[in-house]
């Protein structure tokens, strides 16, 4: 293809030393079949795309139609990835204007099956990969990275994917979907986001097995030389990209409260599983209250699992609880769990730290039914990532101790979903406030058509990551994520309650990540964590920082 050269005026103004054909091949460049016939003479493009120049609503409904005529939802992520590759702008503008049915596409359910097919459907690289062969050189792979002024890393080390165990390298399309959704939510830029995938191994067998695995395919490193590896790439991130937020991503929770707990105060980073998690259901709960009549303080909570997102949950639940003026010992006795034992309890010997300071005094109870029957909870949330567990029992058994019984069934991806939508209104007789960790379509039930809410980390931690860039917050602390989940329980609307969901629409979800990131801001200024000017106006300031996906004019 011939390289010509853009004429001066056009380089010193965008893109330095490129030729037309490297915009075509420039992601964050290119503008396909939108360049203009100006721009296509100027920039030496002429005769290199198809004749008639299309407005990017054009493009947006060419891709849109392809995205439909796919058979499989995979191959719609194919097809989306693709795009990315292509065309950064176009794929942002796409999913900015379809988010409700592009936003499962990118991310949860259909990321999950994208993970498991990594190596097999991999086209075109996408963030840093670090190994322990990179042991000593992380910050020279760091320095790799084409952009400098990266503000949000999402990493991963692949051990706990979604609901779907150790995914080892394949695991990266987390980072990178979560880092989509970062500018497709809260418009934080796609320059200043870095996917790293820390590749410490896999005990996956079959992984290990499939010779077209891209990973190392050796088992996973574990003790100190796992935890020397994590140390030296916190480290390096502090050097290469100082201004950076670090969020922990799918750790197995072995990892993942150690290494929140021993970096939280240190570097400005959170953990998603952990807090996202916590913050969206919290801002779900507030919700049931309106509808309920029942103070959260009030409510007695029983969690299906109790990892990362049960504990996390507990954890900002019990904080709430206290600020409505409960103590903290009468807040935790407030929160129950089943682990995949028994019910969590002071007799069991058997139990890891994190779930210790919710083992209350209490005889032993074998499994969940049966802690429903005794505990009578008005809450069940299920994070057990064990599909099926709130059976027809379960359900019935809520609604009959509640009038208005509380069921989240937040196990990710669909397949792994305690019970789906239509279970949870047609058990529950449509008296169910339910919420899912994946979509579910609308439910019909004795004439009345249910919309339930996805209790999505998205409502939450592109906020939260565009408040802490906006004022270039030092660290992450749970007021943020209490304060993150009492604006996004404000700005529920009774029109959203009434139809039975408690999240806005997906198609506010910018709004929403601005009002989150200016709550974020507030919280920085208030304890001196914002190390930037502080703004007059919050909310302005925070959408004044929100990348928009429209094409650059060059002329
Ligand atoms: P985790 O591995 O830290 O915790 C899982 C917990 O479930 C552990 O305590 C384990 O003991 C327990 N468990 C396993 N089998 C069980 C069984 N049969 N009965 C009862 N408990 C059992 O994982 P996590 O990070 O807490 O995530 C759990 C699930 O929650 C995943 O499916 C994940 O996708 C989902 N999740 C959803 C959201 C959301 O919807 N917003 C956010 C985070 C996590």
């Amino acid at each position: 293809m011939p390289a010509t050269k853009i004429p001066p005026s056009a380089k010193t103004s965008v893109h330095p030393g490129k030729t037309g054909v490297d915009l075509l091949h420039n992601p964050s460049l290119n503008k396909g079949t939108a360049f203009t016939n100006e721009e296509r003479k100027k920039l030496g493009l002429l005769g290199l795309l198809p004749p008639r120049v299309s407005t990017m609503d054009q493009q947006v409904l060419r891709l849109i139609n392809n995205i439909r005529r796919q058979t499989s939802d995979l191959q719609k992520y194919v097809e989306m990835i693709a795009l990315l590759d292509r065309n950064e702008t176009l794929f942002y503008r796409a999913v900015q204007d379809y988010i409700d049915e592009l936003m499962p596409i990118i991310y949860t359910p259909t990321v999950g099956a994208a993970c498991q097919m990594y190596a097999h459907i991999f086209r075109r690289s996408r963030g840093i990969f670090i190994t322990k062969y990179e042991k000593g050189a992380v910050k020279q792979v760091l320095k790799n990275w084409p952009h400098q002024d990266v503000r949000v890393i999402v990493v991963t080390d692949g051990e706990r994917i979604l609901g779907l165990g150790d995914l080892g390298c394949n695991g990266m399309g987390i980072p990178v979907g979560k880092l989509s959704l970062y500018t497709a939510c809260a418009g934080i830029h796609p320059e200043q986001t870095l996917p790293v995938m820390l590749d410490v191994g896999t005990n996956n067998e079959k992984f290990l097995n499939d010779p077209l695995y891209l990973g190392m395919p050796e088992k996973r490193i574990a003790g100190k030389e796992y935890d020397d590896l994590i140390h030296e790439f916190v480290q390096a991130v502090q050097e290469v990209f100082p201004k950076a937020l670090i969020q922990f991503e799918d750790f197995a929770n072995h990892n993942a409260f150690r290494l929140l707990e021993k970096y939280r105060d240190e570097i400005c980073t959170f953990n998603d599983d952990i807090q996202g998690t916590a913050s969206v259901t919290l801002a779900g709960l507030f919700s049931t209250t309106r509808l309920t009549g029942m103070a959260l303080k009030d409510m007695k909570i029983l969690f299906h699992g109790a990892g990362e997102a049960a504990i996390g949950i507990a954890d900002l639940i019990v904080g709430a609880m206290v600020a409505e003026g409960l103590t903290k010992e009468e807040a935790k006795k407030r929160c129950w769990f089943v682990d995949s034992k028994a019910l969590v309890e002071s007799s069991r010997s058997d139990l890891q730290d994190h779930k210790k300071p919710y083992a209350h005094k209490h005889p032993p109870v074998g499994n969940l039914a049966a802690a429903v029957k005794v505990l009578k909870p008005t809450a069940l949330i299920g994070v057990s990532g064990m599909a099926k567990q709130f059976t027809k029992e379960i359900v019935e058994e809520m609604s009959r101790i509640n009038q208005r019984p509380v069921i989240f069934a937040l196990s990710n991806p669909t397949s792994q979903a305690e019970c789906s939508a239509e279970e949870a209104y047609v058990w529950s007789d449509g008296r169910a406030l339910f919420a899912s960790g994946s979509p579910f379509a609308p439910v019909e039930h004795q004439g009345r058509t249910y919309v339930s809410g996805q209790g999505n980390n998205a409502y939450i931690f592109p906020g939260v990551g565009l408040g802490v860039v906006a004022c270039a917050a030092k660290r992450v602390t749970d007021e943020m994520f209490y304060e993150a989940a009492k604006t996004l329980a404000r700005l529920v609307t009774q029109g959203d309650l009434d139809t039975g969901c408690l999240f806005p629409p997906l198609t506010k979800i910018r709004e929403v990540s601005a009002h989150i990131a200016a709550a974020v801001m507030s919280v920085a200024y208030r304890r001196g964590l914002a190390t930037e000017p502080k703004p007059r106006d919050m909310l302005a300031f925070a959408k004044s920082r929100q990348y928009e996906p429209v094409y650059k004019k060059y002329a």
